[in-house]
């Protein structure tokens, strides 16, 4: 799930592919479906006194759907941790763990795709990079 601001974004595109489903002009956050990923959007300012739309991946609840999410946000962790360190060595080692994760992402989005999603549902491909 992400928010924009109202009426900016016409459609998103979750990160299994599938096109969101949308809520407009909301004006809470909603509480369901409240996440990690969730979290870190609010860590980066948000301001309840507008109006927001919410995007929602219809597949948001599938266990094989928060698999992704999980790996997709420990890549994040892992680029986030990368571009910190001022060792080479560490870089590299880092490196090693993000073309890991990329990997293990890829494989386990063909796998979700093959089980849920319908070809003509799959309006994007998207993979990590
Ligand atoms: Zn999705």
């Amino acid at each position: 799930m992400s928010y924009e601001e109202a009426g900016k974004v016409k459609e998103k595109f979750c990160i299994c592919g599938a096109k969101c489903e949308v809520k407009r002009n909301q004006q809470d956050p909603p509480v369901y479906g409240f996440t990690a990923n969730m979290s870190r959007h609010y860590a980066k300012g948000f301001n309840t006194s507008r109006l927001h739309d919410y995007f929602y991946c219809p597949h948001r609840g599938n266990h094989d759907h928060r698999l992704l999410n999980v790996i997709r946000n420990h890549f994040d962790d892992l680029i986030e941790e990368q571009r910190k360190t001022v060792s080479k060595g560490v870089r590299e080692l880092i490196q090693r763990d993000i073309d890991k994760c990329r990997r293990i992402f890829k494989r386990e989005l063909k796998s979700f795709r093959e089980k849920y999603l319908a070809p003509d549902k799959v309006v994007k491909v998207r993979t990590i990079s």
